[in-house]
């Protein structure tokens, strides 16, 4: 199990698994979102407003056409 952002491995960084998505994130990585941790702001939003799919890219601009 290794960071997904820096890679940093779980000897190194302790790592928490993002709410939302289930990976790996390090302490110095996550991202804090209404008191929790998560691996980006897509997941934290994603976690509190329940919308998208796990499968999509997080990244995706918010305003659909
Ligand atoms: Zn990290
Ligand atoms: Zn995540």
């Amino acid at each position: 199990m290794e960071c997904k952002r820096c890679g940093a491995g779980e000897e190194e960084k302790k790592l928490e698994a993002c709410p939302t998505c289930r990976k790996p994130v390090c302490n110095d990585c996550l991202l804090p979102f209404q008191g929790k941790g998560f691996c980006s702001e897509g997941c934290g939003m994603w976690f509190f407003h329940g919308e998208g799919d796990d499968e999509s890219d997080f990244e995706e601009s918010p305003d659909d056409a």
